[in-house]
């Protein structure tokens, strides 16, 4: 330990400016002492350790280089995913792998797959450990993304979807006892209110032809905020040649059920299916932003990977499917990329499937997103979307900020997007979606507040978030979170909805973590939302 207080003391004596005199400095070192290189977590570990025992003063400088991956925590949040275990998809899509031992669509090598299968699949150990892997890298963990994927979730049993939710909320409270029960789960759901890892967000995975008003319901039960539909296409017969099992209606009405109950809807798209060509795909993105029926607030764009495992793979052999070729699809994600609008958020292009699985065609560049980037760059064209934009490090506070505000329809209802960004529009400081939701507009409400009684004559606010480095709860620092970004927002979104739309109630779909922030903002908990009077 001393050597390593010695390299620290250097290290703050003469700091490294970028990652690149970090690794400079490290080899010097390596060299000097005879040692093998050191990782920034043994660094950061022993500065961590230092300065517990006051034998230094903090540098945040130091702490922000020798963050292993930075990027993890600039949202403000650290994503924790976790694999649900092998189980049959009512799916037959033909572009699916199937994999024994494996949750249906996904395989083996990739990451995410490989640690949750080396822990058998258990909720709580996946939960643990990966708090723990992220700890070590230095991040905070006090605010977790839980996203629930692996095949088809509604159609697991509801005992599975308790116990698996309740074991996760378990190892954040860092509890024990067995979750048996939905009144299991909710105990463990109210002393994650205020546990040392709150749940601020819920994501699970399904198919548009699953979500229904009481499937909607049920996942409010299980604290679920976010929902990643598996949309793919939105031409029946591309759906239909694909064997999909559900058409466009589906998921025209699971996206108004969901975004009238509040949730955020992700879609997963897939360019270059059986049946679908280039300008199809193209449109298919225009028309994603184009017709209020869709307009998902975040997408992932997975192009098909052609893989053995697959009847797809048949449709090859006999000639009648063709993978984009590497620049065709770049070409094509290029041009998405600069269709879309302001308030949606690209969480990811191309899975993480290993390359040598796919077979041919463009899907096998793994670093594709990186390539685009670098394109774009290069060629001057922009990407509008949130992710592209969030302000990550270069937080300046000096910069001015302006309050933007978008509306749009969407599913027969209206959506008011509003943002605080600088003036060029290329910095995303924090933001929050107003909903409208349709029966305010149509009064329709068929039996949707037999379930939803608490949201009639409310507003719902969706999402609201800040950027910057996560920021430990109740603590203040240099970044954009805390200083009060999102709670002006959300004034601004009461206001709208009390004022413009007369509304006496608005609704936020709160994570169970997040609850506290909201009380202290006058709302109250109700049936799973949190509601003000206005
Ligand atoms: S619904 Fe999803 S998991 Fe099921 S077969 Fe289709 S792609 Fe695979
Ligand atoms: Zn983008």
């Amino acid at each position: 330990m001393e050597i390593q207080k010695e390299i620290i003391e250097k290290l703050l004596k003469n700091p490294p400016k970028d990652p690149f005199q970090l690794a400079e400095f490290k080899r010097k070192i390596s060299q000097e002492y005879k040692i093998p290189s050191l990782k920034n977590i043994e660094l950061l570990k022993a500065y961590h350790k230092f300065l517990k025992e006051k034998r230094l003063k903090s540098f945040d400088f130091l702490e922000k280089l020798l963050r292993t991956r930075p990027i993890r925590s600039l949202s403000g949040v650290v994503n924790v995913t976790v694999l649900t275990k092998p189980y049959p998809c009512p799916g037959k899509c033909i572009f699916c792998p199937k994999e024994k031992g494996i949750p249906k669509s996904y395989l083996s090598g990739e990451p995410a797959v490989e640690r949750a299968k080396a822990l058998k699949y258990h909720p709580y150990f996946q939960v643990k450990k990966r708090i723990e892997n992220l700890k070590e890298q230095g991040h905070l963990t006090e605010k977790i993304d839980l996203r629930i994927v692996g095949g088809t979730f509604s159609f697991y049993p509801k005992k599975y979807q308790i116990w698996f939710i309740g074991e996760c909320f378990k190892a954040c409270n860092n509890s024990k006892g067995e979750i048996s029960s939905l009144e299991d789960l909710k105990k463990q759901q109210k002393k994650n209110e205020k546990s040392a890892h709150r749940i601020v967000s819920l994501s699970i995975e399904t198919r548009p032809d699953f979500i229904n008003i009481k499937e909607a319901k049920w996942l409010r039960e299980l604290g679920v905020t976010f929902v990643e539909l598996g949309v793919q296409s939105i031409y029946d017969d591309v759906l239909k040649l694909n064997f999909r099992g559900h058409s466009v209606k589906e998921t025209i009405l699971a996206t108004k059920i969901l975004k009238d109950a509040g949730f955020k809807v992700l879609y997963q798209m897939m360019p270059n299916l059986l049946g679908s060509d280039l300008k199809k795909d193209e449109k298919m993105f225009e028309e994603l932003f184009k017709n209020p029926s869709f307009q998902p607030d975040y997408l992932k764009i997975y192009p098909c990977a052609l893989l053995k495992e697959t009847p797809l793979y048949e449709e090859y052999l006999k000639g009648n499917y063709h993978p984009y070729s590497d620049s065709v699809l770049i070409e094509l994600l290029k041009k998405i990329k600069q269709k879309i609008p302001y308030y949606v958020r690209i969480q990811r292009i191309v899975r993480d499937i290993p390359s040598q699985k796919i077979i041919k065609g463009g899907a096998k560049i793994s670093n594709l997103r990186q390539i685009i980037k670098r394109e774009m760059e290069k060629e001057k064209l922009i990407c509008k979307c949130i992710r592209c934009r969030e302000i990550r490090e270069n937080y300046d506070p000096k910069e001015k900020i302006f309050l933007f505000r978008q509306d749009y329809f969407a599913s027969e209802g209206k959506e008011i997007f509003l943002s605080f960004e600088n003036k060029e529009r290329n910095k995303i400081l924090s933001f929050l979606r107003l909903r409208i939701p349709s029966f305010f507009f149509n009064r329709q409400e068929k039996n949707f507040y037999d379930y939803f009684k608490v949201l009639k004559g409310a507003g719902i606010i969706r999402e609201v978030k800040t950027f910057g480095r996560e920021v430990a709860i109740g603590k203040k620092e240099f970044s954009p979170q805390h200083q009060g970004l999102g709670k002006k927002l959300i004034k601004k979104a009461e206001k709208i909805c009390k004022k413009e739309f007369k509304l006496k109630k608005i609704a936020v779909i709160s994570g169970v973590g997040a609850r506290e922030y909201f009380r202290k903002l006058g709302y109250r908990l109700r049936d799973t939302f949190m509601i003000k009077k206005l």
